[in-house]
């Protein structure tokens, strides 16, 4: 029998991992974006167990654990005092819990993008979606697409499906780029498996996370990232990028094998976040997936995680539910608790390292820090991390028992 048609706006992460589970259950999937030919681009993140757990049902595990840094510790000091006031170890988890995998964004991308294509996912470039309306996309030329059973909204933060009012961005963003994984005696004042930080109260954070190769027989890498506020950014762009280089030497002098890559102000871009969580990923017939449903600053890397986690809970939905309205609702069932509470941890977490509040700095050094090492804190702070906390990969196998 012939699978339904599903037509899937955006070819980012949470687009092409359900174009890659749905066409490898036997639906015909198209999948829609603005760029012409969807291409690798952008730094790195953290892929933790559960998405990779994602991954591993996609077929696609093994290729990206090849590729990747695996992540064991999250670790920040703080300036001047060179006190560790952030210190996650995936090891306080137990045994066979997994740790975390630094990836290269282009990595990921070109990854899933194989896994849909593989699947027999059709993807279409140039279509730049304006709306959404009885089964159908609506192109920005008037065009639209061909009648589907379902349409399924991955059009990320600013998704033109999810919301008539774009959301307001945080004060805070940053500058993002890769750079190689130093050599020799440079290499071995890194941790290659940790993601390390390094703070002046919550105003200024930077941090080198390793993120292995783009592709097999890359160099390695690691992306590294400034933060730095909006209203700051065209001040930073009339800066000499010397200035800013000592500036950030300042901050992290062992650092210098990384920061001395930068030579052009162009090898870094600046990323604007927002945080914003639609009640229901459910709307007018359209399920919303991704960062059009939830997005959050990068702060606790989960957003990545959480979109693969939606692809899966909507594949399997769909899997189980013969009708599409059922299977809907299983999926926003398996997802919503896990979202919200994420949500209100990203919301709460962001400020101790990306604001203008030294009371907030305080906290983080004298209260948050201290406690954080007291039993139980590691092991509920690793399971933080790891996007463990409410089971989310039960609320999905438990789609199947209705
Ligand atoms: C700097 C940075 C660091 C991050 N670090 C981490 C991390 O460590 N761990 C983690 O888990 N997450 C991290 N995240 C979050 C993660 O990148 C996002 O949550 C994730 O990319 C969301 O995936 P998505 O598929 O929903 O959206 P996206 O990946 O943004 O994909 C959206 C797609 O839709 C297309 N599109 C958008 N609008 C239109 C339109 N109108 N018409 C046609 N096409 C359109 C875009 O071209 C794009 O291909 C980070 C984010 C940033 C910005």
């Amino acid at each position: 029998m012939p699978g339904r048609s599903i037509a899937i706006a955006g070819c980012g992460i949470a687009g092409l991992a359900a174009a890659a589970l749905l066409a490898r259950a036997g639906e015909r999937v198209t999948v829609f974006d603005r760029v012409e030919a969807p291409q690798p681009i952008g730094s790195g993140l953290i892929l933790q167990p559960v998405g990779l757990a994602v991954l591993d049902a996609i077929g696609m595990g093994a290729r990206i654990r090849a590729l990747g840094a695996p992540i064991r510790r999250l670790y920040g000091r703080t300036k001047p005092s060179n006190r560790i006031v952030l210190d996650v170890r995936y090891r306080a988890l137990g045994g066979g819990a997994g740790e975390g995998l630094g990836v290269h964004r282009g990595a990921l991308f070109e990854v899933l993008h194989d896994a849909a294509r593989e699947a027999g996912a059709e993807t279409i470039g140039g279509k730049e979606i304006r709306g959404a309306g009885g089964g159908r996309l609506i192109f920005a030329d008037g065009s639209q697409s061909a009648k589907s059973d379902l349409v399924i909204d991955a059009l990320g933060v600013r998704s033109s499906l999810s919301r008539k009012q774009p959301l307001p961005l945080l004060p805070f963003g940053a500058l993002w780029c890769n750079l190689d994984w130093p050599q020799g005696e440079a290499a071995a004042i890194f941790d290659a498996n940790a993601l390390e930080q390094r703070y002046e109260a919550a105003r200024k954070m930077v941090g080198i996370l390793p993120v292995g190769s783009v592709r097999t027989g890359a160099p390695r890498q690691a992306a590294f990232f400034w933060s730095l506020k909006h209203a700051e950014l065209d001040a930073w762009r009339a800066t000499p990028l010397e200035a800013w280089k000592d500036d950030v030497r300042k901050l992290w002098p062992q650092a210098a094998s990384f920061i001395d890559q930068i030579v052009d102000r162009e090898q870094l871009i600046f990323a604007a976040y927002s945080h914003g969580t639609r009640s229901s990923p459910l709307s007018g017939g359209l399920a919303h997936i991704g960062d059009s449903w939830h997005s959050a600053s990068p702060q606790l890397g989960q957003g990545a995680n959480m979109a693969l986690l939606d692809a899966l809970a909507l594949a399997r939905s769909l899997a189980v539910h013969p009708a599409i309205p059922d299977a809907l609702e299983a999926y926003s069932r398996a997802r919503v608790g896990h979202i919200r509470l994420y949500q209100l941890a990203s919301w709460m977490f962001t400020p101790a390292y990306q604001s203008d509040s030294a009371a907030i700095a305080w906290v983080r050094d004298w209260l948050m820090a201290p406690v954080s090492r007291v039993w139980p804190a590691p092991k509920i702070l690793a399971a933080l991390v790891a996007a463990s906390i409410a089971a989310p990969l039960a609320a999905i196998e438990a789609i199947a028992d209705g």
